[in-house]
């Protein structure tokens, strides 16, 4: 069955077995280029202010249903992949239809959370924070902490806001979020190039941390390149970086009501 809106499951080393459900349209659109995007450049690279109308067709429920009927041990229904999904003002339709299949469904143990990735550029928006926050769990972006650091590493359009902004309305957010999980997700990496600073530098990391405790998430996730960067001069961490940064935040933050891991 060629299918028009989900891929997978695969198992996901920080989401267990999940279903990815894509709202965008097929080519890659996103506030960000990141420089180790796994699905390449950013062909269409938007304003945060843009938006797309792509409500739901019916093939989106039968296209879930034929697919999770297959898989009652699922872990999470995962929304975000070709870009940035809060791009679509038609993604709480999306949601609506995962959550009315999701309860109607058997399942062996929890049922599958509805977890939503962001990568945090339209949180800065009230009527984009109202959606994001019903997801239970929602993966947040925070790569940086400081304006150049996010600058080199996500490339954002010119119309994305500050790194502060950002900051802010995550903590805005977390607020909001009272009963579901904000998770942030740091993605560190090196660099090959001598005129390109990797984001694993100690200022960053320091204020990283500084901006963790005051957005207070349930957890945050240490994680580096697992496949092809969009640009080759980047590479990942190893353990012992990624060790190094759980204790630099975990000395800073001193909160045990946030969950520090590494993938
Ligand atoms: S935000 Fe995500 S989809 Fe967009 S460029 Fe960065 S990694 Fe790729």
């Amino acid at each position: 069955m060629p299918r028009d809106y989900t891929y997978g499951p695969f198992q996901s080393r920080r989401l267990g077995l999940s279903l990815g459900v894509d709202v965008l349209p097929k080519i890659k659109t996103c506030t960000f280029d990141c420089v180790y995007c796994e699905i390449g450049n950013t062909i269409h690279l938007v304003s945060p202010k843009f938006r797309i109308s792509s409500p739901p067709t019916h093939k989106f429920e039968k296209e879930l249903r034929d697919i999770l009927k297959y898989f009652p041990h699922l872990a999470s229904i995962t929304f975000g992949y070709n870009g940035e999904p809060t791009l679509n003002e038609n993604l709480m339709e999306f949601y609506d239809i995962a959550l009315k299949v999701r309860n109607e469904l058997r399942w062996t143990g929890t049922p599958p959370h509805l977890t939503l990735f962001t990568n945090s550029s339209t949180l800065h928006f009230e009527d984009i924070q109202e959606r994001v926050k019903n997801f239970e769990i929602v993966l947040a972006k925070l790569d940086a902490a400081t304006q150049a650091d996010y600058i080199r590493i996500n490339r954002p359009h010119k119309l994305c806001p500050e790194n502060d902004r950002i900051i802010d309305s995550l903590i805005h957010l977390r607020e909001k979020m009272t009963s579901n999980k904000l998770v942030l997700q740091c993605l560190m990496l090196n660099s090959h190039r001598k005129d390109f600073s990797p984001n694993f530098n100690d200022k960053n990391i320091e204020k990283l941390a500084f901006a963790i405790q005051k957005i207070k998430p349930n957890e945050v996730q240490i994680y580096s390149l697992a496949r092809i960067p969009a640009e080759y001069f980047v590479f990942s961490i190893d353990e012992k970086q990624k060790n190094q940064i759980k204790n630099v935040f975990n000395q800073i933050i001193d909160n045990k009501n946030i969950k520090i891991s590494y993938f």
